[in-house]
């Protein structure tokens, strides 16, 4: 545990999965947290109800919503953005508008969120976007266009580390393996393709990946900036 007693933390897209653990894992350590969902009102009611954080709706999808979010929670100590989408597919037949949906949550939001919170945020603050392995390795067919969206980050989070450096706020990137969520179950059909990527051959859980968030927003990682971290079980290795 880190004590983020008195700590502002904004997480975009906390209702399920990684956010949501992230979302547990901050306000189980004291923080003041709120999170955003599109989708998922029931998890995101209940889980703000167990937890003690504010829900909020608003679609990463829409650049002037995730700006008025991020400045309507003034000075945050912690931004996390963990919305993301996946769109896999044949790229010759992939539908082109369900690309460019998934370029907005995947790249965009972060870019315009992260700007906006480094207008009000603190000195020292922490900017962490959830990125993926996949911004680094791309080992089957039909990812080419999520790839491009976690690759990305990586150029993001190199150049606004510089831009905000010199008010001690530090930009990172989390890089997760396959993680056992709605969006990639531990016991869905790719499972033992993954695995076979893998040293170690099983899906992290989110709450692994929300102690790497814990971390980067800790008084330990205050020199940690414009860096990838991947957390994979070796999928990349
Ligand atoms: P899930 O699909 O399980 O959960 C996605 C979360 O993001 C939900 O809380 C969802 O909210 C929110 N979200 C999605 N779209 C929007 C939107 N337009 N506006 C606001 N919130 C949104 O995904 P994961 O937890 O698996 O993934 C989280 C992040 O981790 C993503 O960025 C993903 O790319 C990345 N990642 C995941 C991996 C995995 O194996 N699971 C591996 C590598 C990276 P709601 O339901 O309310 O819309």
């Amino acid at each position: 545990m880190t004590d983020f007693t008195a700590k502002k933390v904004l997480v975009l897209g906390g209702s399920r999965g990684i956010g949501a653990a992230i979302v547990r894992r901050f306000a189980g350590d004291g923080a003041d947290v709120a999170f955003t969902y599109a989708g998922s009102q029931d998890a995101a009611t209940a889980l703000a109800a167990d937890v003690g954080a504010r829900a909020i709706r608003s679609d990463a999808a829409d650049r002037q919503a995730v700006i008025d979010v991020v400045a309507g929670e003034g000075a945050l100590d912690v931004l996390v953005v963990n919305a993301g989408t996946l769109v896999l597919g044949d790229p010759l037949t992939l539908d082109a508008d369900a690309v460019d949906r998934m370029i907005d949550i995947n790249v965009r939001a972060p870019y315009h969120a992260a700007v906006e919170a480094a207008r009000q945020m603190n000195d020292g603050g922490r900017i962490i976007v959830i990125g993926s392995v996949n911004g680094d390795r791309m080992p089957f067919e039909g990812g080419a266009a999520y790839a491009l969206t976690k690759s990305a980050l990586q150029g993001m989070a190199r150049g606004l580390a510089r831009d905000f450096g010199a008010r001690g706020i530090t930009v990172n990137i989390i890089q997760p393996g396959p993680t056992n969520t709605d969006m990639n179950p531990a016991d869905g059909p790719m499972s033992a393709t993954m695995h076979g990527f893998m040293a170690i051959k099983r899906h992290a859980t989110g709450e692994e990946i929300a102690g790497l968030a814990a971390y980067l927003a800790g008084p330990e990682a205050g020199i940690v900036t414009g860096a990838m971290h991947t957390i994979d079980g070796g999928f990349g290795a």
